[in-house]
């Protein structure tokens, strides 16, 4: 497995990176014990490098696995936190629940650059926490996680920013306020100015497993960046490991990760629509079609994140 250094950070990381995802309550629910098996069994095989945030609802089978291994992975976590309060609360409850000393990496989640917006002074106490408690010892690097073009541009123009986690893909699937070719340009700024990166979404959120060879090649050849990928099962983790420890014949032999059939709906009768969720996604895939209708979510669009599901107050998106 390749070590990656994460920019200026110095921080040794394997290629392959774990995303928490998909074990929690927004999409597989994999109960945690099980969690805790499928993470350790990356641990073991190389992987040095989880992915989680505090809406994924992970922490749990993370801390168990950690208990299981002298293993102590580079663990980056994250808030939609708007303020300090809500950031400092997300750190504490990272801390707490997955029983750790410090954080390697703690991101603002989703940072979206509406209209000219600039993400670090809309949710700038947020941002502050970060930069607090790095101070402190207890976060070790911050950044953000985005979709979104012109958040990267911000990152890269900032010294305070560590690491950035962006998303790439070979379709371009998921990409914010800009197209591959600048998310590219964007991801290199921040590259020139030493920060570390890793990505996410390389199989577009799924959509991109049938294509997994192809999806990731294109990703790899572009950068020699560490990538987050969501993992369910151990034969996932055993393919993605024998892929990633350039063993192709070895992956060949096992069936690749299945492609993703779910897809997202909100159930009409039960949406009182607060509009939460087009808030929240990500992608902007959730819309309403007229003022007198129920939001509507874009398969086209929708990244099978899962996340407007935990925003939902009435549990009206539901996987389908
Ligand atoms: S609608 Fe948006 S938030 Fe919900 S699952 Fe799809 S991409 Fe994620
Ligand atoms: S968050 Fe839930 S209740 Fe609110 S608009 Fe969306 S689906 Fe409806």
């Amino acid at each position: 497995m390749k070590i990656y250094n994460l920019g200026k950070t110095g921080i040794p990381v394997s290629e392959l990176c774990f995303g928490a995802l998909p074990l929690g309550p927004l999409q597989k629910k994999i109960d945690p014990e099980t969690g805790a098996e499928i993470i350790l069994k990356a641990l073991e095989g190389g992987v040095t490098f989880i992915d989680t945030a505090q809406l994924y609802q992970t922490y749990e089978p993370i801390r168990q696995a950690l208990k299981q291994t002298r293993i102590r992975p580079v663990i980056a976590s994250k808030s939609m936190a708007p303020d300090a309060q809500g950031m400092q609360a997300a750190i504490d409850g990272a801390l707490r629940e997955m029983e750790l000393d410090y954080i390697d990496i703690f991101h603002l989640h989703a940072a979206r650059v509406p209209a000219g917006e600039d993400v670090f002074k809309t949710r700038a106490g947020a941002w502050q926490a970060l930069l607090d408690c790095k101070k402190q010892g207890i976060i070790k690097a911050v950044g953000i996680s985005t979709h979104s073009v012109p958040a990267v541009n911000l990152a890269a123009a900032r010294d305070d920013v560590d690491i950035v986690f962006p998303i790439i893909n070979k379709n371009g699937t998921g990409i914010l306020h800009g197209d591959t070719a600048r998310m590219i340009a964007a991801i290199n700024r921040c590259r020139e100015h030493k920060q570390g990166i890793y990505l996410m979404k390389a199989l577009g959120g799924g959509c991109l497993v049938n294509d997994y060879h192809c999806a990731l090649s294109f990703v790899r050849e572009l950068f020699p960046l560490p990538i987050a990928l969501g993992m369910v099962s151990l034969k996932e983790v055993e393919y993605n490991l024998n892929y990633f420890n350039a063993d192709p014949e070895a992956a060949a032999k096992l069936p690749p990760p299945a492609a993703a059939s779910k897809c997202f709906q909100v159930i009409d009768f039960l949406c009182k629509d607060c509009g939460e969720c087009i808030k929240t996604c990500p992608n902007l895939a959730i819309s309403k079609p007229a003022p007198d209708l129920k939001p509507e979510i874009n398969p086209d669009l929708c990244l099978r994140c899962g996340y407007c599901v935990g925003f939902c107050p009435q549990f009206a998106i539901r996987m389908t």
